[in-house]
């Protein structure tokens, strides 16, 4: 049966009140509001969701990683069990295909699972045993153990661009709750259906797993002050945030203003440069056009990794024609709202008068929260001295930088800032001639890519989507892979406890069977 969509946020297992304060979503399409309305949570329920997290506490992150593994679990199967009802919310809320939702469930769910095979496997945790030497000379040494603890309550605020896999059940859900930590989930305006349908069923597996209610609160809210009332709520211990530069930045000052400061990883803004060297621009200069167009158009151009600056050779005329072909052929299609199409258009605007060759569609008759794609051409030596050009454009657009010298790309590459990827284009003598430039790259990004487009990022454990600020507010994090389980776990140790006092990972007799560091060594 279809669930109704109240338009009330989630508290714990109750449901908010239907405050006078409201908000709807908006089909990209037509610019039309889509029903029902959304209530704003009161300030009251920010506290009520925050005093519940904080009761959840220590139940929760005191479980066995096996029982908070099935939970989520039973997420990922209550979140499938909606089956087209969201994949047509998500859809209409969007205008991006359903297919696109399709493989999105896919991938939220199976983020979900891979946190819970993790929990089941156990060693995350990065147990270390150092035992005890009483008759050391010229001090005893005690017993030392520290593992990985949970960090205590999380904020979770959706992103506008992956509705499904990094909102509501996403990423910095999934890891804070694989963590051992509660979550409170500020709802993104932008898809408040998708948001309603998918902490349902986040509810209903809280309940059948007997999990305390505190651990899953949705906020739902149409201005900042309800998101910014829970980055300032005592009982908050670490934010995970995906978005603009400008909002991730307002909440990490937010958060370091209070009277405890706590830790936000924020996802930004990133231009992902792509650096195309001259032989693979001989050898595969079509190949890589028609990739770069894909990339550059996938999902309206609203990707984090998408490529914003391409470095070609200063020779590449028939590239840059080919790609421009191809960009005047793409038909205008809607962005997610009309923040981000106002953002778009004024950006593009400004561009077009930074820069001395400007390709852009003129279609002038667009619906809803259509915009046209748009390429745009400049030297090296003006990109140098425009700062500006560095600024994420978010949707169908990129900045193609012709470049004469080795010597130029190396001071263009130390000026960047940083960034979630670069992409390198090379062949293996391309490589060898530009080792430096890679150097240079490794230290600005989070994941280096050769031959190949930053959009499409892979979930696995070695994943790292990163990267030194602005990219992200902690450049030693990722909100993809296994390892964005670490934003929401810190080490604790535990000195001189009797064996029948320790988490089970750090007692002597192993029986979870997880490797671990004994006395320096590595082991099960
Ligand atoms: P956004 O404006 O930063 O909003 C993200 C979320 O944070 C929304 O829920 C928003 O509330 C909330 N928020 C924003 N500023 C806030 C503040 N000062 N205090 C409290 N809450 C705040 O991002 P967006 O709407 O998703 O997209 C806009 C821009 O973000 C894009 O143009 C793009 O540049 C960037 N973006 C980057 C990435 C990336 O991964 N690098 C991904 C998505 C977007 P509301 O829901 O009320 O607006």
């Amino acid at each position: 049966m279809a669930t109704t969509l109240t338009g009330t946020s989630i508290i714990g297992s109750s449901r908010g009140s239907k405050t006078a304060e409201t908000f709807r979503g908006f089909d990209p399409t037509t610019g039309n509001e889509i029903e029902p309305a959304f209530h704003s949570a009161a300030f009251e329920e920010v506290d009520a969701a925050a005093s519940l997290a904080e009761e959840a506490r220590l139940e929760y992150g005191n479980l066995v990683c096996k029982e908070r593994a099935k939970f989520l679990r039973a997420i990922a199967d209550n979140v499938e069990a909606l089956g087209d009802a969201l994949i047509e919310r998500a859809s209409l809320e969007t205008s991006l295909p359903n297919a696109r939702f399709v493989g999105e469930r896919a991938r939220t769910c199976g983020q979900l699972r891979i946190f819970a095979d993790l929990l089941d496997e156990g060693s995350w945790v990065d147990a270390r045993i150092d035992h005890a030497i009483p008759d050391r000379e010229p001090i005893p040494k005690p017993d030392v153990r520290s593992m990985l603890r949970p960090i205590g309550p999380a904020a979770v605020f959706c992103a506008s661009n992956f509705p499904l896999a990094y909102s509501v059940a996403g990423g910095d859900t999934a890891s804070a709750l694989a963590a051992g930590c509660p979550v409170i989930v500020n709802a993104h305006t932008a898809h408040p259906g998708t948001a309603e349908l998918v902490g349902l069923a986040v509810s209903k597996a809280v309940k059948e797993c007997e999990m305390p209610e505190g651990i899953f609160s949705l906020l739902f809210s149409s201005g900042y002050e309800i998101g910014q009332a829970l980055v300032r709520h005592p009982a908050i211990k670490a934010v995970g945030f995906t978005g603009s530069r400008k909002g991730g930045r307002a909440l990490m000052d937010i958060a370091a203003a209070r009277p405890e400061p706590i830790p936000v990883y924020a996802e930004m803004s990133s231009v992902n440069p792509t650096f195309i060297l001259p032989n693979a621009m001989k050898e595969r200069g079509d190949a890589i056009v028609a990739g770069l167009h894909a990339s550059v158009t996938g999902g309206v151009g609203q990707f984090c990794t998408k490529p914003g600056l391409v470095f070609v050779p200063g020779e590449s005329d028939t590239f840059i024609s080919n790609f421009r072909s191809q960009i005047a052929a793409t038909n205008p299609a809607p962005l997610l709202t009309g923040g981000i199409q106002k953002t778009y258009n004024t950006a593009n605007s400004h561009r077009a008068g930074e820069v001395t060759n400007t390709i852009a569609n003129e279609e002038t008759n667009l619906h809803g929260f259509s915009v046209n794609p748009s390429v745009f051409e400049t030297t090296a030596i003006e990109f140098l001295n425009t700062p500006d050009l560095n600024e994420e454009i978010f949707g169908p657009t990129t900045l193609l930088i012709r470049s004469n010298h080795h010597e130029e790309l190396l001071k263009i590459a130390l000026s960047l800032e940083g960034q979630l990827t670069a992409s390198v284009h090379g062949t293996e003598d391309d490589l060898r001639e530009y080792a430096d430039l890679i150097k240079i790259l490794e230290t600005k990004v989070g994941r280096l890519i050769l031959n190949g487009f930053s959009t499409g990022v892979e979930v696995c454990p070695s994943m790292v989507h990163g990267g030194p600020y602005p990219a992200t507010s902690d450049g030693r994090s990722t909100a993809v892979g296994t390892r964005a389980i670490r934003r929401f776990s810190r080490f604790v140790c535990y000195q001189n406890f009797p064996q029948n006092a320790l988490p089970e990972e750090l007692r002597d007799d192993n029986a979870l069977n997880i490797w671990r560091i004994v006395d320096g060594e590595f082991k099960r």
